[in-house]
């Protein structure tokens, strides 16, 4: 158990779950929707295949007009015309006939068998066969897929390419999804320039705004990136108060440790609620609901693994909730450690890492201002509350970055 003054991981990440609800449906062209998660089983109204198709170029046959043909004893059809995919040219054919067909072209009422251009001499008048084929085959029946009736892709499903391609299959170019979580990104902090802005001795680029705006995107939301490049409260409460109206939830950075300065803290002390979260990185973490819409705010700290961090164990599980997604948080991986590495008891350690599928190489230093390290690591290697040191060889939980889930 952590010390009295901090609070476990998972209290802070309850109490964020306990507060965040599903976003409403919307109905989206279905490229719209990649990503997002299917409010609506959907259901197929027609049998797929639509049609008995063929499942290969070539003749369709009766097959009892083939029994015993071999190659040294072919059988000769005349061809009595083509059926290409989409253009049922030759509806039906009678026994001692044939007609050249191609993939996914319907069969022609009376063909019992398509014979693939393989088994022929490919005549276009007419065609010898060397081979006998089994009544049915090579034909695609309708409905062998799926039938009126059954599910064709279910809800709570995130909708991908796969999916896509069955509701499509279905005939739907729409579908309801949860909508996209709009989220305003608010960088704190005086020292702060925007790319292309000359930097002062003391100044540095605001790289938490893009990174977290990016975060946002990555697992489907849409960010707005204000820049508050102040410690000024009225400014900063300023440029705050239009996304109580119009975000879906706020992430700020910065502006919450224990210093002077410190404009988040001032400005939403009576807001929102700061705890100490045993852990590290991330030890200074907010949250709240603000305004009469509710909107929940993620308070993060400045220094930019602190930031990252806390957005991937805190902000992506609460946004996961409220677009409909089941799974919240990364699943933890197993990997073998290639170095050994030191933790604080009482905290859970996240350090960054790289991961091979199957060992981690930690990565980056220990210090929480390494944007170099952190672009070098796909990986969070998680030392929990227990642990003081983990050695080369041991296997250590992991968090895979990037890793769709
Ligand atoms: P703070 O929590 O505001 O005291 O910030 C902690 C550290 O993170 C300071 O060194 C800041 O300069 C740095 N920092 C704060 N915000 C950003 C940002 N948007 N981009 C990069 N570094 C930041
Ligand atoms: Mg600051």
């Amino acid at each position: 158990m952590p010390p009295d003054d901090l609070i476990p991981v998972e209290e802070h990440l309850s109490r964020i779950l306990g507060a965040v609800d599903r976003l409403a449906p919307v109905e989206l062209p279905i490229m719209d929707a990649i990503g997002l998660t299917l409010v609506d089983d959907v259901i197929a109204t027609a049998p797929l295949p639509g049609f008995d198709n063929s499942g290969m170029d070539g003749y369709a046959v009766v097959a009892d007009d083939l029994a015993g043909a071999s190659r040294q004893t072919p059988v000769t059809l005349p061809v009595i015309g083509d059926i290409a995919a989409g253009s049922a040219a030759v509806t039906s054919i009678n026994p001692g006939q044939t007609a050249r067909i191609m993939t996914g072209a319907p069969v022609p009422l009376g063909c019992t068998a398509v014979v693939p251009v393989e088994w022929t001499d490919q005549g276009t008048a007419e065609v010898q066969i060397f081979e006998a084929p089994r009544l049915g085959q090579h034909i695609r029946c309708a409905g062998e897929d799926v039938r009126p009736g059954d599910l064709l892709v279910c809800a709570g499903t995130t909708i991908g390419p796969r999916e896509i391609a069955a509701i499509v299959s279905g005939g739907w170019g729409q579908v309801r999804v949860v909508r996209r979580p709009k989220v305003a990104v608010l960088s704190t902090g005086l020292e702060l320039r925007q790319p292309g802005e000359p930097l002062g001795p003391d100044s540095l680029y605001d790289s938490n705004s893009f990174m977290l705006a990016a975060q946002v995107e990555a697992l489907g939301g849409v960010a707005d990136r204000v820049v508050v490049a102040t410690d000024d409260p009225k400014a900063f409460a300023l440029a705050l108060a239009p996304h109580l109206s119009s975000a879906d939830a706020i992430v700020t950075s910065g502006g919450v440790s224990k210093g002077a300065f410190d404009v988040v803290k001032e400005v939403l002390r009576e807001r929102v609620r700061f705890d100490t979260v045993a852990m590290q990185p991330g030890k200074p973490q907010g949250f709240g609901l603000l305004g009469e819409r509710r909107v929940p705010i993620f308070t993060l700290p400045g220094n930019p693994v602190s930031s990252y961090i806390s957005f991937e164990v805190f902000v992506l599980p609460a946004l996961r909730k409220m677009m409909g997604r089941s799974l919240l948080s990364r699943p933890l991986h197993e990997a073998t450690l290639t170095e050994s590495v030191r933790s604080v008891v009482g905290k859970r350690q996240f350090l960054r890492g790289k991961y091979d599928g199957g060992s981690v190489d930690p990565a980056g230093g220990p210090g929480s201002h390494l944007v170099a390290g952190l672009a070098g690591a796909n990986a969070l290697i998680v030392l929990d509350e227990e642990c003081a040191s983990a050695e080369v060889g041991d296997r250590v939980p992991v968090l895979v970055l990037d890793e769709n889930f």
